[in-house]
């Protein structure tokens, strides 16, 4: 079960019914994708060789607005997987009150084997083979692991050509030049950091000075890590795919994000091949922190002594396996479906807080959102406008959380979550109707 991202969600869904007021033929429903598109890709390489590749479209429910998820390029990448976050995006959007449902697509691929015509050939093959699914009122991508506003470029370029006249609107997560909003980039992790901010401030317990230890350091994880490094938390460690560094004063997290942000991978980091002494460093910022850090692996920096742990990856890593060495006291799920459900049980047992997926990453949706209305208005707003906007989205959707979870005794903050996601998605079909 933990290897399914797929049963996972669907355990997580049973877990809430018993508290949610839903009626039990909706919400069979409700555990089915509406539809998944597979498409076969074959693209000719920079190397001359024709590869085929294999790619998803899940749309999982509509039933509150346009389908809405992201576009994942991964070697792991599956139909089950691409359901189970299209049904995490459903749940996603009912729980910060977007007028989206959830969809997802992804392609099977090593984006760092192709060059960036095997990478902008591959997406617009993609897009062609799903055009006929997505559409500014139908169904809106925006990027994930491995995709970014580059390829939301040639998806919304692709599309556009198809149709003769261009349509922003068919894609969020844009660059600024063809309809993208202030604040996209950042918005996943500045989501992640409010609302640890906010779980501390409900602990009653100081973010400033707080551990945390960071597994992913990529678009989520870094933004995360740099804002709530500059919130007074100690981001202790952060990995990527190649390892981990562990400094328990505290990383350098600039000097991380420049290294990586140069192509640069984090076991090179620690090696130290590439970045200036520590010498160096508090002679340029007269601090006493940037000890050289230690190489640690993913599995351990998970079970390190540390006062928030974020996974920011992949799904799947706090597993019944591990959860009974983890020592962290609150977890911040960035990445999308990173606990199984045995794992969670143990977790609510032992009063570990998790904020979840579908609350703490939802940072990304809600800014996708305010870019897809200001493509509607054909009117662009403030970087200050965007980020007041999705603190006051997301914060009401923590406050809402928490009095669910506090009024209605619930087990724990997923419990909560879903129970709002699943009564709101409910009460839109209740209200529609079943057709014919
Ligand atoms: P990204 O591709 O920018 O970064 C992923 C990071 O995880 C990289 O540092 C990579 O090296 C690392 N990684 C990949 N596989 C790993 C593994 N097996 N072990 C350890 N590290 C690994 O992706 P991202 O956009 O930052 O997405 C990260 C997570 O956040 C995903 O679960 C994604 O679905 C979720 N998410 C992203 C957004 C968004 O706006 N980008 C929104 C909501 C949720």
């Amino acid at each position: 079960m933990a290897d399914d991202p797929f049963e996972n969600m669907l355990a997580q869904m049973d877990r809430a019914e018993e508290y949610a007021d839903v009626d039990h033929g909706i919400f069979e429903r409700l555990k089915h994708p509406e539809r998944t598109l597979k498409v076969t890709l074959p693209v000719e390489l920079d190397s001359g060789d024709v590869e085929v590749f294999e790619g998803y479209r899940c749309q999982f429910d509509s039933a509150r607005g346009p389908f809405k998820g992201g576009v994942r390029f991964h070697p792991t990448v599956s139909q089950r997987e691409v359901e189970a976050l299209a049904g995490w995006m459903t749940w996603k959007t009912a729980l910060v009150d977007l007028p989206y449902g959830g969809a997802k697509g992804g392609v099977i691929c090593e984006p760092k084997d192709l060059t960036q015509n095997d990478l902008e050939s591959l997406t617009r093959r993609y897009t062609e083979g799903i055009r006929r699914m997505i559409g500014p009122e139908t169904d809106v991508p925006a990027p994930d692991m491995n995709t970014n506003p580059q390829t939301m470029a040639w998806m919304m370029d692709t599309y556009s050509m198809y149709e003769g006249h261009s349509v922003p609107q068919v894609v969020t997560g844009k660059p600024l030049e063809i309809g993208g909003t202030p604040g996209r980039v950042e918005a996943t992790g500045r989501g992640v950091s409010i609302v640890t901010e906010r779980l501390f401030e409900y602990l009653d317990r100081d973010l400033s000075d707080a551990t945390v230890a960071i597994q992913g350091f990529g678009n989520v994880g870094s933004n995360a890590a740099r804002l709530l490094d500059e919130s007074g938390a100690r981001i202790v460690a952060t990995s990527d795919v190649s390892g981990a560094a562990y400094d328990p004063d505290g990383l350098d997290v600039g000097a991380l994000a420049a290294h990586v942000s140069a192509g640069g991978l984090i076991e090179e980091y620690v090696a130290g091949d590439l970045r200036a002494s520590p010498d160096d460093r508090r002679a340029a910022d007269g601090g006493t922190r940037w000890d050289d850090p230690d190489a640690i692996g993913n599995d351990e920096l998970l079970t390190l002594d540390v006062d928030v742990l974020i996974p920011a990856a992949v799904e799947g890593v706090i597993t019944a396996d591990n959860v009974d060495d983890l020592r962290a006291s609150a977890i911040v799920e960035a990445a999308n479906g990173p606990t199984t459900v045995a794992a969670d049980e143990v977790l609510t047992e032992r009063d570990v807080q998790v904020v979840p997926d579908i609350l703490a990453n939802a940072g990304g949706v809600i800014v996708s959102y305010l870019e897809w209305v200001q493509n509607a208005q054909e009117f662009s707003w403030p970087l200050e406008t965007v980020n007041a906007e999705l603190e006051r989205r997301i914060g009401t959707a923590f406050d809402q959380t928490i009095d669910q979870y506090d009024e209605n005794g619930l087990p724990d903050l997923r419990t909560a979550a879903y129970t709002l996601a699943l009564e709101r998605t409910a009460s839109a079909h209740e209200y529609r109707g079943l057709f014919p």
